[in-house]
């Protein structure tokens, strides 16, 4: 594969990158397999639908109208060094480069940061539930590494956490905020899991998945952890 696999293209966005006009380019392909995956036609490796020099064309006539281009998917780390040279490519078009990564790649992390000016990094559960929630047995060894390749940077972050109630507990949630805010990460979020199949809500309720919303006690004392965190319901 020498050339990125594109999957699909959000072109206008105000919410991907913080504080910035932004657009999104989803690429294809993703190492594991979250219960709850809201993008599952993306995880298959295949050829993507968009041709990459077209799309470079189209970021060369946004320029001036957006500030920068978030890469998410899948994960899209996983198309190491066509990736790198991509976003080296689109970022001496003077945008902003922002990166959604699940952190399963942590030296692609690693090689791709010189390119990279913010990253939104998930931190799915504890280590007890990471497999279960995954599938994948090196997938939270994996993510703290990525944490921490990331810290040294000294660039900034988002680490997210999305709170399904079949994986994550409050108690669980007050673990991960505590490790994370260890970690030097100055910025958190906490996301509500929203089924994303109609026909079943996988055995949650909207009680359960409001309760995280709902406890004063637990909001506070993760707000006291960080300079920011974003409770996205
Ligand atoms: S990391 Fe994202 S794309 Fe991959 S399985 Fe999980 S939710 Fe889906």
């Amino acid at each position: 594969m020498n050339t990125i696999q594109i999957g699909g293209l959000v072109s206008f966005t105000t919410i991907d990158y913080p504080g910035k006009l932004a657009c999104v380019i989803f690429l294809v392909g993703c190492p594991i397999r979250c219960a709850y995956c809201s993008n599952p036609h993306l995880i298959p490796v295949g050829s993507g639908e968009y041709d990459p020099e077209k799309v470079f064309d189209w970021l060369k006539s946004r320029k001036g109208k957006l500030e920068a281009v978030v890469f998410s998917g899948g994960e899209a780390l996983m198309q190491g060094e066509p990736l790198f040279e991509y976003m080296r490519r689109v970022r001496e078009l003077g945008f902003s480069i922002g990166l959604h990564t699940n952190g399963f790649y942590p030296e692609n992390l690693s090689a791709a940061s010189p390119f990279v000016d913010w990253i939104g990094i998930d931190y799915k559960a504890t280590e007890t539930n990471y497999e279960k929630l995954t599938g994948v047995n090196i997938a939270y060894e994996r993510m703290i590494k990525s944490l921490d390749v990331w810290a040294k940077t000294g660039k900034p972050a988002e680490v997210r956490t999305t709170v399904d109630p079949r994986y994550v507990s409050p108690d669980d949630l007050l673990k991960i905020a505590h490790d994370v805010a260890a970690r030097g990460f100055k910025k958190f979020a906490v996301q509500k899991y929203v089924p994303h199949f109609e026909d079943t809500e996988h055995g949650t309720t909207p009680a359960m998945r409001n309760a995280f919303f709902n406890d004063e006690k637990l909001q506070g004392e993760i707000n006291s952890l960080f300079e920011t965190v974003t409770w996205r319901e």
